[in-house]
């Protein structure tokens, strides 16, 4: 059977964080309950598709989906157990917002097969934690981190936000040293983009004329020195970088992020999730009153469908799988297009190494240092 990998979206938060542009709002118990209802009947619509494939992973994302109680989850994984075939070792994944977190959720989601936690914390400076709107403080990730291992969680991810406004190189690396000696066994720390729409958009995004109202962005240079480093600081305790943004321990990548890298196929369901299945990538509905109905009326949710072509699929095996730090092989972009990688990108592939973008050795090719910082133009190069 084939590989299928879930992702299943909960679109709801306590509050709306200042730098979000993510499909999420807070909402009442009834919005929810009716959201988790609509869901189950939405998993319900996939037993066909379910009965080829083997689910490999699953990652329950959002949004803040520990906002919902332990039954509410228990419910979603019940239906899925029933509709798909999860392998017995899936890595199965939830986000967690440290204000969220119960021991009562934990053991709840320890029944459920959930044996991966994300926490969302961004910073250990309660100042930037504010600053971004976050709804905890650093004592309260510590209280709910610690509560997860307690209850037996060895695999958990921490996300962390660099180039916050106020936040100094300083900082960063508090942050980052603090968050490595808990020992997860992945962090993500990405770099702060003021997307439209958000509170930080209105703030600093362009043309706004009031920011000296607000504590300011970290200067480009500064910004520079926070991202160059944090590879090495996440090295001195024993984490490597195996993805553009991603740190782990050996042994615990992130296997549903990898599948996604690898273009394995995925089903996202719940509101706006993307999926990529039988050479198809699509989204759902996303407003929530028209998926709702649409759940009650059995019509389709899918939305702005695109049937990929080869071009199309070569084009994201490029640059889904150049992300990757081990980079891509040439033998296996040949097995899936039956044309060699010389033939469709030598000419780019060998511009890129000589402007010392690319490393090419034997069958891999991968970025290196200077690629990876500039790493959308490298991916640009290989659109067709
Ligand atoms: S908790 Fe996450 S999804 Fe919710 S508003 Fe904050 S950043 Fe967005």
């Amino acid at each position: 059977m084939q590989k299928l990998e879930l992702y299943i979206h909960i679109p709801f938060c306590v509050q709306k964080c200042a730098y979000c542009d993510f499909l999420s709002a807070p909402a009442n118990d009834a919005a929810k309950a009716e959201y988790v209802d609509a869901l189950k009947k939405e998993i319900q619509r996939y037993r066909e598709v379910a009965s080829s494939y083997q689910v490999s992973s699953v990652f329950v994302g959002g949004g803040t989906p520990s906002i919902l109680s332990c039954e509410q989850m228990g419910e979603i994984f019940k239906m899925l157990r029933q509709v798909f075939t999860i392998d017995r070792d899936a890595e199965i994944t939830i986000e967690a917002n440290p204000g969220t977190v119960t021991e009562e959720k934990l053991e709840g989601w320890k029944q459920a097969g959930i044996n991966r936690i994300s926490f969302g914390l961004q910073s250990v400076n309660n100042e930037e934690l504010k600053m971004l709107g976050r709804i905890h403080t650093y004592e309260e990730f510590r209280e709910s981190y610690d509560m997860a291992r307690q209850a037996g969680f060895d695999n958990i991810n921490i996300d962390l936000i660099s180039a916050i406004p106020g936040q100094t190189v300083k900082s960063w690396e508090h942050t980052l040293r603090t968050v490595a000696e808990l020992h997860p066994e992945h962090i993500s720390a990405y770099s702060l983009i003021i997307e439209e729409g958000t509170r930080f958009y209105q703030w600093y995004g362009k043309g706004q004329t009031d920011q000296e109202k607000y504590p300011p962005l970290p200067d480009e240079d500064a910004e520079r020195q926070m991202y160059e480093r944090t590879e090495g600081i996440l090295e001195e305790y024993g984490f490597h970088r195996y993805e553009i943004s991603n740190y782990a321990r050996e042994g615990k990548e992130c296997r549903h992020n990898l599948g996604y890298w690898s273009r394995v196929e995925y089903l996202g369901i719940g509101l706006g999730a993307s999926s990529f299945i039988s050479n198809t990538r699509y989204h759902l509905c996303t407003d929530m009153i028209s998926y709702i109905e649409r759940i009650g009326s059995g019509e389709d949710l899918r939305e702005e469908i695109e049937v990929l072509t080869k071009e199309d699929a070569m084009e994201e095996f490029m640059f889904l799988g150049l992300r990757r730090m081990q980079g891509i092989s040439g033998t296996q972009f040949e097995n899936c297009f039956g044309n060699t990688i010389e033939e469709i990108y030598g000419d780019v592939i060998e511009k890129l190494e000589q402007e010392k973008m690319l490393e090419v050795k034997e069958d891999k090719i991968r970025l290196t240092k200077r690629g990876i910082d500039v790493s959308n133009y490298v991916f640009c190069e290989f659109l067709l």
